[in-house]
């Protein structure tokens, strides 16, 4: 059975094609976690969205962030 949201809330602006963005999902939300953060302390973890510029940026290969549950 798949319960909660399918998709973010918001915008996730540049995030939404960054080869660096994993969205976590959960039964009750969704969030957008930058890979990025575990690395360099530049990068928030979890970075306000819509994220509208980011030196980090890369483009994702193709079809946008991975999809993780969270377990929560
Ligand atoms: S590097 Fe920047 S654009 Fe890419 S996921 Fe992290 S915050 Fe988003």
């Amino acid at each position: 059975m798949t319960e909660g949201p399918e998709r973010l809330t918001l915008s996730p602006g540049l995030c939404a094609s960054c080869r660096h963005a994993e969205i976590l999902r959960s039964k009750r939300s969704a969030f957008l976690r930058c890979a990025r953060a575990a690395a360099d302390a530049r990068f928030a973890r979890y970075p306000t969205l819509p994220v509208l510029s980011c030196r980090g940026f890369e483009a994702a290969p193709a079809g946008g962030p991975d999809e993780q549950a969270s377990g929560g």
